[in-house]
């Protein structure tokens, strides 16, 4: 069977690794990047480089998109020259940033008035993850949609869950990232306590990581900690965003995430630190 033809809208850390997965296994590809750079190296090893998301989306049958936040998911698809002004009818979309749920609501109505099929499906799972075809897609949409998807996913993903209808995927993932959220800002606190009472921060993490609290996230961010590398593999900034998208969730559903808000403050204040475009390890460079 053919291979269908894909448009990746963001090559940024997670997009690049999706691309070039789809490359190496040769589906026909057209990429597009707000900053051309990106896109050079993809055009060089086969890869059409689009001008536009318009453009990329008239030579794809899947469209999927991986930018940064509702803003830019808006301007990739109902922008002058987004996505939508171009995709054909029953063209399946897939929408696998990290977005508000409501904002996932309303580019699923856009997509079913152009009679296009729509998924949305965030991921689990980061740079090397994307890199090597191991995320977990968390999927909101029709179970139709879902299979005409398989074959990109089977690519770029370890394994797909199947959540329920058209926003399950998105709100999976605030949940997710809500938690992730909480414990790395909880994390930070902490070696602000340890480095004030005098403790070793190498013994502390020792131990904090050997016993109950040491949860696979406290374990990478102990990582970038002991390599003193925060070079961004998830960005500071959009956890925050991830956990304000949370907030604003839950407060739509009357449900009151306390430790979110507090989290929140804390990446805040990381971010007004300087450490926005760091990995979110830098949370632990926190100064009182
Ligand atoms: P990133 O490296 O910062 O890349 C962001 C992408 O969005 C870039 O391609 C950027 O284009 C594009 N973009 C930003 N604003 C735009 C706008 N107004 N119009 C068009 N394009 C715009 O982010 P990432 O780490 O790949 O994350 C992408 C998404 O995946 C986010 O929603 C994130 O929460 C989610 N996610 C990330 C990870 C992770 O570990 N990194 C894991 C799971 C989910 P430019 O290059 O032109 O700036």
């Amino acid at each position: 069977m053919s291979k269908p033809s894909i448009a990746i809208l963001g090559l940024g850390i997670m997009g690049a690794g999706m691309a070039r997965r789809l490359l190496a296994a040769n589906f026909p590809l057209a990429v597009y990047n707000r900053n051309r750079e990106k896109s050079v190296p993809f055009g060089a090893d086969g890869a059409f480089v689009a001008s536009s998301p318009r453009e990329a989306a008239s030579r794809a049958q899947i469209v999927l998109s991986m930018v940064s936040d509702d803003s830019a998911s808006r301007n990739v698809w109902l922008g002058e020259n987004g996505a939508l002004t171009s995709a054909a009818a029953n063209s399946l979309l897939i929408e696998s940033s990290t977005l508000s749920v409501g904002w996932i609501q309303e580019l699923a109505a856009k997509a079913a008035e152009r009679q296009c099929q729509f998924l949305d499906a965030p991921v689990t799972g980061t740079k090397p993850h994307a890199e090597s075809g191991q995320l977990l897609f968390l999927v909101g949409g029709s179970a139709d949609a879902l299979d005409a998807a398989r074959s990109v996913f089977s690519v770029l993903g370890r394994d797909v869950v199947h959540l329920g209808p058209t926003g399950s995927g998105a709100l999976m993932k605030l949940v997710n990232n809500f938690l992730c959220g909480v414990q790395t800002a909880s994390f930070g606190e902490a070696m602000s306590l340890v480095d004030a009472g005098g403790l070793d921060r190498t013994k502390a993490i020792s131990i904090l990581n050997g016993g109950a609290p040491g949860s696979g996230i406290l374990k990478r961010i102990a990582d970038r900690m002991a390599a003193n590398d925060f070079s961004p593999t998830f960005a500071l900034r959009w956890m925050a965003k991830d956990v304000t998208y949370a907030l604003a969730d839950a407060s739509a559903r009357g449900v009151s995430l306390q430790t979110a808000s507090a989290a929140l403050s804390v990446l805040q204040q990381a971010i007004a630190q300087g450490h926005g475009d760091e990995d979110f390890a830098a949370v632990t460079k926190l100064s009182k």
